[in-house]
């Protein structure tokens, strides 16, 4: 016996291959999200890199290179998008950290 696959049946599986793959990738993005935990400023690698969950609080004595500018939202090293509340940090492995936050690693991203 052989079977015949139409080209409808192509089309139509992609079509619904497409429709799903978004919402894959969608859930996984979310879930991913979802298992990282707030960075402790008290954590020690945090706390030797100075940061603080909310830049406004930098200490500007003691970080000369702080800038008020300079947010985690706007950071090469934050993996959320623009807009995003909270996001990974590619220093921090496994934590997220605040759009607004900082610490003495902070380099912008690229234009
Ligand atoms: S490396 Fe960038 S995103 Fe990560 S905590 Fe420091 S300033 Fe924020």
């Amino acid at each position: 016996m052989q079977s015949r696959i139409t080209r409808r049946a192509v089309v139509k599986g992609g079509l619904i291959a497409g429709a799903f793959i978004p919402a894959i990738g969608f859930l996984s993005e979310t879930a991913s999200a979802a298992a990282l935990t707030p960075l402790d400023p008290k954590d020690p690698s945090a706390a030797a890199l100075g940061f603080v969950a909310d830049g406004t609080k930098v200490d500007a004595a003691a970080n000369p290179t702080y800038k008020p500018t300079q947010k985690c939202g706007t950071c090469a090293q934050f993996q959320g998008k623009a807009g995003d509340a909270t996001g990974g940090c590619n220093i921090f492995v496994g934590h997220s950290v605040p759009a607004g936050g900082w610490c003495k690693v902070y380099a912008p991203k690229p234009a």
